[in-house]
């Protein structure tokens, strides 16, 4: 992955009396680093009141020990954000937290609504935010119109009954940890396009988080996924299951391929052990005529074994990578920049020199890294280069909350295979197929959204939403 799609967010919630729920709050956001750069938060309750604390940056910049010590509190919930709706602003990091005469609520978010207007508008309608002080801190993502709604709601009902009553009243990709004061919350839409998985502590505590790892880090033991359509509620009563639309399961298969970290199990299945599968579909699709194979660190490391464990080709080591070039770090100038990719990946001449190349990575976006990664390779004295990608083509935008660039900038939209390979100046391009990519799961074939592979999207897009999204453009007929 050329690191040009990015995940829309990690989520996490605890509701655990007998443990230090910020901390491992804290380190539950840490497992989740992936899923979210920008901004992370954390909102504890002590069963009386709330408090939240965010801001933008990494988990282990937003956080510091006196900060973790003064977030009191047996019941809390928390977020490290990508933004697909709404700027990267403080105001717009989570969790997003309204609070009435009738109790408080937060809420983190993982996912992307495509009714956010259609929301705003019965919002409006229906009186507002109903926050007194009209503390909307200028956000503008479809979390805080959520958010809104259900502080509403609270004003006649309790916090399960207001989920119950709006829940069926979005639609989109939404895995959400929620709390009041003295109660936690998992929802995950109908689709199940976003992980949440349920954990808990031998000390009876539960956990909710986005992924697995994030269970392994805080000890926690995996009980369950949060099922699509389902909301759970846990509190001093333990859990409670309540289901508010029949399940019509499309997750997204992009978790699979890139998202998700691969010590994590998405659906039962370890995301290490299906990315190795696609790289033997990859082998057996795709042969090459080659003596090494490499991968694109780190994303393309479990192709590459597997595609070298199923060909017979020598697995090997072609890149360096510089851990520590991240977000933070101070832009290079122009004239720095020429060297783009190098910043993060060295090739080993040692290793390259001389050798037909088989080079995976997990997708190709717009292009460009692949084309430097291809040129870099020739220049450490590759003899050929034969790039192997472990997903198809992506040729849609995805509206459920991964950011990606516009259809015009997919360059598996504007070019055919042929195309892309002449573009990155590779000897072969090849992708894995669809079919291909599902089979690696071990998963039913029907478990899955593939919209940006095959534009079949499982909810359709309003109109209104998608140049909500800057996203002009309607899908067209493929170019290969
Ligand atoms: S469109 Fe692609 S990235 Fe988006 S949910 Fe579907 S499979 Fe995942």
């Amino acid at each position: 992955m050329s690191g040009e799609a990015r995940d829309a967010c990690g989520v996490v919630g605890i509701y655990a009396p007998d443990e230090d729920v910020a901390r491992l709050t804290y380190y539950a956001l840490y497992a989740l680093q992936h899923r979210g750069q920008e901004s992370a938060g954390i909102a504890i309750s002590n069963g009386d009141s709330m408090v939240v604390y965010k801001d933008l940056g990494l988990v282990s910049q937003v956080f510091d020990e006196p900060t973790l010590k003064s977030l009191r509190g047996h019941v809390s919930i928390g977020h490290c954000r990508y933004s697909t709706t709404g700027r990267n602003t403080w105001a717009n990091a989570q969790p997003s937290f309204k609070s009435g005469p009738e109790g408080q609520v937060a809420l983190a978010h993982n996912g992307n609504l495509v009714n956010t207007l259609d929301l705003k508008r019965q919002l409006d309608e229906a009186g507002g935010d109903p926050t007194p002080n009209r503390a909307r801190l200028g956000s503008s993502n479809d979390t805080e119109i959520v958010t809104a709604f259900i502080a509403r709601a609270q004003r006649q009902r309790d916090t399960r009954q207001a989920l119950k009553e709006i829940m069926p009243r979005l639609s989109g990709a939404f895995s959400f940890t929620i709390m009041d004061e003295q109660t936690l919350f998992g929802v995950r839409d109908p689709y199940g396009f976003r992980p949440l998985c349920i954990g808990r502590f031998d000390s009876g505590g539960w956990v909710l988080a986005s992924e697995t790892c994030a269970l392994d880090l805080i000890g926690a033991r995996f009980i369950r996924d949060v099922e699509p359509g389902e909301m759970v509620s846990i509190n001093a009563d333990g859990l409670t299951s309540d289901r508010f639309a029949a399940p019509s399961v499309a997750t997204c298969v992009f978790e699979h391929v890139y998202f998700a970290r691969p010590d994590s199990a998405l659906m039962g299945q370890n995301v290490y052990a299906t990315r190795y599968r696609m790289g033997q579909r990859l082998a057996e699709e795709s042969p090459a005529a080659a003596e090494l194979v490499m991968p694109l660190p780190d994303s393309g490391v479990p192709s590459a074994q597997g595609y070298a464990q199923t060909s017979g080709i020598v697995y090997g080591e072609g890149f360096v990578k510089n851990r520590y070039v991240g977000r933070t770090f101070i832009q290079p100038t122009q004239a720095m920049r020429q060297q783009g990719i190098r910043m993060k990946l060295n090739p080993l001449r040692e290793v390259i020199a001389g050798k037909r190349v088989v080079v995976t990575d997990d997708s190709i976006v717009r292009g460009n890294t692949t084309r430097q990664i291809v040129h870099m390779l020739r220049e450490a004295g590759a003899r050929e280069v034969h790039v192997r990608i472990s997903s198809p083509p992506i040729k849609w935008p995805c509206f459920y909350g991964i950011d990606m660039p516009n259809q015009d900038e997919l360059i598996g939209s504007q070019l055919s295979v042929e195309g892309v390979r002449d573009h990155i100046s590779a000897d072969s391009l090849a992708y894995l197929s669809i079919e291909g990519m599902i089979a690696a799961t071990e998963l039913p074939s029907d478990s899955f959204c593939t919209a940006c592979f095959s534009s079949d999207y499982p909810i359709p897009i309003p109109e209104r939403e998608l140049h909500t999204k800057n996203v002009l453009e309607t899908p067209r007929p493929r170019s290969d």
